[in-house]
């Protein structure tokens, strides 16, 4: 097989603003909000046509807990999306498990009330640079490629497509081998009489007499599942892909097939052996498999294992996180989980969204400047809201004072988080937005993600 060199083409520019944000799941969904809520004209463009990335695309569900004294820590951006999903009847009362399809509405619902331009169907191709600057982005759309340009922008794209090719150093997986996390491949299925269903202990004991047996080949140690929001259904995220580069085009393809024959080995190995799976069916696959973890940028700060295990907290914070390290083994079996002691929370500081070399451009979401087991606790759905609130909100910042993103003082973004509701000082004044809500962290930090 050779190469082939792509002709040059006129790309027609489909979209400006001040802030562009690329990418619409959490992370990209808390830029929009942020950058918005900060005064900034805001284009967000994804490339499927709805927003919450693993959300809603990965079929990733619950909420993980990322609370304080059983308030949510996450009181922005996320707090935001989680009301409008309750008012539309898509949150349970235990203020985690969500209907996907709701969650779509309710991601939509809240851009276009703060004002954000969506721009749907557009995968993000290569940006155009002007130096250390970038003067537009190139998309594949079904018009072809199109271009938008934007004064700053924030790249939530989950695996830093933009910053890598702009030209931002990156790291990808852990230290010693470059592995990642394993990808999962979420699923549903309905028909589930849930009385007779085993406790979770008994039913990993079925699991694993099955997989000794040879009738489930998953790497995977026991059987995740969660309880959706409709009743008599149930939800997997169990399936384990291992040593797949989500960055690849023919390993992310690999992937999908591998999670896809597990999901196979699952449905039988429930009908035929499962109390209450008898009549299952499968409603649905996430339509993109789970990437836990890919490429992350190296910022102007870096925070590492030691530093949040010794509880670190910065003048500028701009996200508190409990959520335990949550390492999936990237080999096979086995997950590491370290809690967090109650009352206690670790910060992230602005500087960690800050990529270098590249003067107009943050990363929010999952892929920043932190190493593989910061990154297995920051990367859940709630702080990854609220890390892509500070790159939007930064982003805002940053074009009125006419400086690069570098150049603020991320004290100034953690001020205008605090102003937008995120919950970084302490003291009950602060702890407004969001509201508070019930603790049923225990139970599900006993589960990972
Ligand atoms: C299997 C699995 C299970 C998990 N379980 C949980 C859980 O139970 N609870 C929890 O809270 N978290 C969980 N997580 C973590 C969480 O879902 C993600 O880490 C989180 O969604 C990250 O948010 P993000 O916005 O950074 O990235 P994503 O959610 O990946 O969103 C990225 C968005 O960018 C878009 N995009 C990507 N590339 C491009 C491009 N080139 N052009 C345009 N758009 C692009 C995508 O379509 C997507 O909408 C899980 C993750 C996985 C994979």
């Amino acid at each position: 097989m050779s190469d082939v060199t792509r002709p040059a083409q006129r790309a027609p520019l489909v979209g400006e603003a001040e802030v562009v944000v690329v990418g619409g799941g959490p992370g990209g969904l808390g830029a929009a909000l942020g950058a918005a809520q900060a005064g900034a004209q805001v284009l967000l463009v994804e490339r499927y046509g709805f927003l919450g990335g693993m959300a809603t695309a990965g079929g990733v569900n619950p909420f993980m807990p990322n609370h304080l004294d059983g308030r949510r820590l996450d009181s922005g951006a996320f707090a935001t999306w989680c009301d409008a999903l309750a008012a539309l009847g898509g949150l349970l009362p235990d203020g985690r498990t969500f209907n996907p399809e709701v969650a779509k509405l309710a991601a939509e619902q809240i851009c276009l009330e703060a004002g954000v331009e969506l721009l749907y169907h557009a995968s993000f191709d290569v940006p155009q640079m002007i130096g250390e600057r970038i003067d537009a982005l190139l998309f594949h759309s079904k018009s072809g490629p199109v271009a938008v340009r934007g004064a700053m922008l924030v790249d939530c794209t989950g695996d830093a497509d933009l910053a890598a090719r702009a030209g931002c150093p990156c790291e990808y997986g852990r230290e010693a081998d470059g592995l990642t996390q394993p990808m999962t491949a979420n699923f549903d299925v309905a028909g589930v009489d849930t009385a007779r269903m085993p406790n979770r202990g008994a039913l990993n004991e079925l699991y694993l007499a099955a997989k000794e047996a040879g009738r489930l080949r998953c790497p995977r140690e026991n059987c995740l599942w969660f309880k959706a929001v409709e009743p008599g259904r149930i939800h997997f995220n169990t399936t384990r892909v291992v040593c797949h580069d989500a960055t690849d085009v023919r390993s992310l393809s690999a992937a999908e097939m591998e999670s896809r024959r597990q999901i196979l080995d699952y449905l039988r190995w429930l009908r035929a052996e499962v109390p209450g799976f008898e009549e299952c069916w499968l409603v649905s696959i996430g339509m993109h498999i789970g990437v836990r973890e890919s490429r992350r940028v190296r910022g102007l700060a870096y925070l590492t294992r030691a530093e949040v295990e010794a509880y670190a907290k910065f003048a500028d914070g701009i996200c508190r996180c409990n959520y335990p390290i949550d390492i999936h083994n990237p080999l096979g079996a086995g997950t590491e989980l370290v809690h967090f002691p109650p009352g206690e929370w670790y910060e992230i500081p602005y500087g960690c969204l800050v990529p270098q070399r590249v003067d107009n451009l943050l990363v929010g979401g999952r892929p920043i400047s932190v190493d593989h087991a910061v990154h297995s606790s920051m990367r859940v759905m709630p702080p990854a809201c609220t890390v892509g609130q500070a790159a939007g909100a930064a982003a805002a910042l940053a074009l009125r004072a006419n400086c690069p993103p570098a150049a603020l003082d991320g004290r100034a973004v953690k001020a205008e988080l605090v102003r937008q509701g995120v919950w970084l000082v302490d003291g009950d004044a602060q702890r407004g937005a969001g509201g508070a809500m019930k603790d049923t962290s225990s139970a599900a930090t006993r589960l990972t993600a």
